[in-house]
Order: structure tokens, then sequence, then C-alpha cells
């Protein structure tokens, strides 16, 4: 059998841990469950499961063309955002395309773009955060897309309306840039663009947002892009057919409908998140200002220790060796397991 080298090389992607009755601070996941009426209307769509989805999910189009003030044929949908990241890459690549991004950012990056036949072409963060200069110089003529991370996973920082807007102007527009919202609806407005009200109008800006982190879906898989029609009519080929269930669609539309409720959640991931950095700062952790569901602790070689040592203690966070952990904000008693732990540390070490 004959498999691609480029496929036998590649890492795979690393889930989150699951520990029976562990408290999970490992994936970014809302921690307050399903949306009350998302929740009673699954228990309704059973019995209709036996048929297939509808392949265009047209209502959950609609739902979200209303929601960003587009038609329709600017947005695609697929199960999760991951898959219409995959989807958008199949699009562009061929053999030998370079695709650019910040390292470290979301996992996924490097594993879709091999999968599509692309050559990632990984930039070193500075201070934690995506250098869109040096993104911006890494593009050659084999260069196809670039994904902009916004705020970055797992650094949780976020790029400036001014950075943002001098890298989309300076990218020729030949190149797709790919700008991934998926904690969107936990950055303060002020200090993350929303690049959909900025520069939607362009026609090789393509936004990602996820229903999998604020809208507490992540099981079910819905996630979408918004960009110029052209594109995401390619887009739209690209996905795996009926890759979104009909659970997944009316879960996403009822989920859209409960936006004060989504926003209420929101505000306490986003006090937890300021307390929780209060109190590791003032346990002496050095930890940069977050705009996500999570914080990032630049612990380098001690990220794996640290966190065996939560894992010891029931607690289960993200360690990225010889780099950081991405802890993410939990519910308030998990938020205290977590700083119990952080200070235990600090007097261990
Ligand atoms: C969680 C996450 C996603 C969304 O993943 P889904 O496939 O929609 O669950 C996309 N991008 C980033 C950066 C993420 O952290």
């Amino acid at each position: 059998m004959h498999v691609r080298s480029s496929l036998i090389e590649l890492q795979s992607y690393v889930p989150g841990r699951k520990v029976p009755g562990a408290v999970v601070l490992a994936s970014n996941e809302c921690p307050y469950g399903l949306l009350p009426d998302v929740a009673s209307r699954l228990t309704e769509l059973t019995s209709g499961l036996s048929r297939y989805p509808d392949m265009g999910a047209g209502r959950l189009l609609e739902a979200l063309a209303a929601r960003h003030g587009v038609t329709t044929d600017h947005i695609a949908v697929g199960a999760g955002s991951s898959e219409v990241c995959g989807q958008i890459l199949h699009t562009v690549c061929t053999p030998g395309s370079e695709v650019v991004f910040g390292w470290r950012s979301f996992e996924a990056y490097p594993i879709l773009t091999t999968v599509a036949g692309g050559t990632p072409v990984q930039i070193p963060l500075r201070d934690h955060v995506q250098d869109l200069q040096a993104m911006a110089e890494a593009v050659t003529e084999r260069t196809r897309l670039v994904f902009v991370c916004n705020p970055n996973n797992p650094t949780s920082t976020p790029i400036g309306e001014t950075a943002l807007r001098a890298f989309i102007d300076q990218v020729p527009e030949h190149v797709l840039i790919v700008i991934d919202e998926a904690y969107h609806e936990y950055a303060d407005p002020s200090a993350v663009p929303d690049a959909l009200a900025l520069f939607g109008d362009r026609p090789n800006v393509v936004v990602l947002r996820t229903f999998s982190k604020a809208y507490a879906l992540a099981g079910l898989r819905v996630g979408y892009c918004v960009g110029a029609p052209e594109i995401i009519a390619q887009v739209r080929k690209a996905q795996t057919p009926f890759s979104v269930s009909a659970l997944a669609q009316e879960a996403a539309i009822a989920a859209l409908q409960e936006h004060e409720e989504v926003a209420r959640r929101v505000a306490l991931t986003v006090r937890e998140r300021e307390h929780v950095t209060h109190e590791l700062r003032a346990l002496g952790y050095d930890l940069p200002t977050s705009q996500a569901n999570f914080l990032w602790l630049p612990l380098g070689q001690n990220s794996t220790a640290f966190t065996d040592h939560c894992l010891d203690n029931g607690v289960i966070v993200r360690a990225f060796a010889g780099e950081g952990v991405r802890v993410t904000i939990g519910l308030p008693e998990e938020n205290s397991a977590f700083l119990a732990l952080a200070k235990a540390w600090r007097t261990r070490i």
C-alpha cells in the first residue's frame, strides 16, 4: 500500500484527557452544560433521526445569515469549524501550497494543512502573540492561505484592529486570509476586532466561527465560515456530505435564539477569568491577559510536571511540553480547585 509520507510523519491531534470524576479544564468547553432550550429541542428530535439531515442546512444558513446581516451565499457550515478549516484548505491547496500561521496556535492547523496536501509554514510567536509582520513576510508565490487565530489558542492573546488591518492590506489579494474567531464571544471588543464587521467585504477574507465554545455544543459538531460567495460556493463542495447532523443543525438554530443566556454565561466566564488571572498573578505567576475562556501559563520546562501535579489532584489541564499550560475557565468551584493546586505548586518549587 502506498501511504503519503507527509501523513506518516504527521503528529496526531492530542485530545484533552478524560478521567472519570476529574475537574476538566483542558478543552475550552463551556462549563454550564447545554442551553436549556437546546436540551428540550434535542429530545423532541430523536424520532426523526432515521432520515438524512437537510444536506444544505437551509434553515441554519437562514438563521446565521439573519444573525450576521448577510445573504446565505456568504456562509458555509461544517461538522465543527475544524471541518470548515479543512474544507477551506481543500479549496485552495495543491501539492506544494504553503499555508502560513503562527506557532504555537490551534493544533489542528498543521494537521488539516498536511491532510489537504499543503505545507505548513509555522512562524514563531513574539511574547505569546502572533507576529503578523513576520507572517506577512513569509508569504511567497506558493502561499495559498494564512490563518490568524484571534484570540490565539492556546496563548489567549489578541491581535488588535490596527495590526490586523495593516496585515490584511499587506497580504496579496490572491492569498486567502482565514480569521479564526472560535473565542470571539469571550473577547473584549475594544481589544479584539470583529473581523466580519470590519473586513467582511474583502474578497480574500474568510471568518470562522463555532458553536463548540460559548454555545456549549462541542459534542454535536457544528461550525461555519463567512466569506465572499465565490469562495464559499467552493468551500461548500468540499464538505463531507451530510456531515452536520440533523441534531446539530436544530441545536444550533435553537442556540442562536438563546443569545441572551449565552451572553449571561459568557459574562460569568469573563468575570471568573479576571478573578483567576488576578489570583495567579498574586501568587507570582506570569501570564498574558486572556481574551478567551482559558489562560496560558508559560511554564516552559515545568509545564508537564505542573500538569501532572494537577492531574494527581483531580484537575485536568492541558500541557504543551516545554512551552506552557492551557487552563480552561470552569465553574467557580472548579477554578478554586485549580487555584489551590497552583498555590500548592508555588510553595513546592
Ligand atoms: C475550539 C477551536 C475551534 C473549534 O473547533 P470545532 O471544530 O468547531 O469544535 C476552532 N479554532 C480554534 C482556534 C479553536 O480553539
